[in-house]
């Protein structure tokens, strides 16, 4: 199964440079856990998938299925969707906190600033929520 998670997208590597500038250390892409969470904080029992809203089916502006082949794209990106649920479902069954940060989050008109986003990544890693979810303004 490959394609749907590409590596070094430009909005992980936003996510990675915000919070190695605060002082978080991570490990990315663990193959070990369920879904390869894009970082990984072992120290705080924590793990971002960094979701781009297309592939994983963010209900946002960013998001509009393909002019064809609709059936075929929804019965994807459904699957994907549901998939992503399962693996947060199992993460959190074995201990981890689980976030996602819409691409949405860092990119289009509902954009949140850089310093907005590593504030609350920086007060829930640090905190005790479970999860966190982060998407743009509507
Ligand atoms: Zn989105």
């Amino acid at each position: 199964m490959s394609g749907i998670k590409s590596r070094d997208t430009k909005p992980e590597r936003v996510i990675r440079q915000l919070l190695f500038a605060r002082g978080f250390r991570y490990r990315l892409h663990v193959k070990g856990l369920p879904g390869k969470p894009d970082l990984v904080f072992p120290k705080y029992r924590a793990v971002i998938f960094v979701h781009g809203c297309f592939w994983h089916g963010h209900d946002c502006h960013l998001f509009s299925l393909p002019k064809t082949r609709q059936a075929f794209w929804s019965a994807k990106i459904g699957g994907n969707a549901r998939r992503d649920q399962r693996q947060m479902q199992l993460l959190r069954s074995s201990g981890w906190r689980t976030a996602t940060i819409w691409e949405c989050a860092l990119k289009g008109r509902g954009r949140l600033s850089p310093g907005l986003i590593a504030e609350i990544c920086d007060v829930w890693l640090t905190g005790d929520e479970i999860e966190l979810e982060l998407a743009g303004q509507r």
